[in-house]
């Protein structure tokens, strides 16, 4: 189970954690997670430039290590790349040592300080422990699109039903979400312009 939109209740954590980033020019902000993917992040760059957006790409760690070609691809056209971890571990299920150590493995090959918990699973101890030295982005919507009981256009409307200025939106770069989410970003390109808004990429520092 996992909530498509973020709620708006407090809890401790919040206040450490991004969620938005509200703004009077009109702004959202397009996400893709899990990647560089050799052959499916260069799709998602090629209708990111048919569609004149810039969007940020949280990627793992040990696939950027791996994929260094396609993380200059991402830098070249003006997007933000931020850290996945290194090995995508969950906060809840990993101590706090090893999860700091493995976000710092994977800053030689995700020169970045934007961090997106796995799975959004981080504790207070491990946002305390971050915060000086990254800016942690959680999301407003998720497409939910790497999840196949969903249609595309179910993940459409996860995507833009409640977007506003300030929207942080959840894609994936990766084979799970593949069948869904071309379609579905394409779509929702064209919905965000139609609306008005710009779609930038998150400063990186
Ligand atoms: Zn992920």
């Amino acid at each position: 189970m996992y909530l498509k939109h973020t709620p708006s209740i407090i809890n401790p954590l919040a206040k450490d954690l991004v969620f938005d980033l509200p703004n009077d020019r009109k702004a959202i902000y397009v996400t893709f997670d899990d990647g560089p993917h050799p052959v499916i992040t260069p799709e998602v760059l090629r209708l990111l430039d048919q569609h004149e957006v810039k969007a940020t790409f949280f990627l793992i760690g040990k696939h950027a290590e791996a994929h260094p070609g396609i993380v200059g691809q991402i830098l070249d056209k003006g997007h933000s790349i931020g850290s996945h971890g290194y090995d995508h571990l969950s906060g809840w299920k990993t101590n706090n040592e090893d999860y700091i150590a493995d976000i710092a493995r994977s800053r030689k090959s995700v020169d970045s300080t934007l961090f997106r918990p796995p799975y959004g699973e981080i504790t207070l101890a491990q946002s305390k422990a971050l915060k000086e030295d990254y800016s942690i982005v959680m999301w407003t919507d998720l497409s939910a699109d790497w999840d196949d009981k969903y249609s595309i256009d179910d993940c459409f409307r996860f995507a833009t039903h409640k977007v506003k200025p300030g929207s942080i939106i959840v894609f994936h770069d990766s084979e799970k979400a593949r069948p869904r989410m071309l379609a579905t970003l394409e779509k929702a390109l064209e919905f965000y312009t139609e609306q008005g808004y710009a779609m930038e990429a998150i400063p990186m520092r």
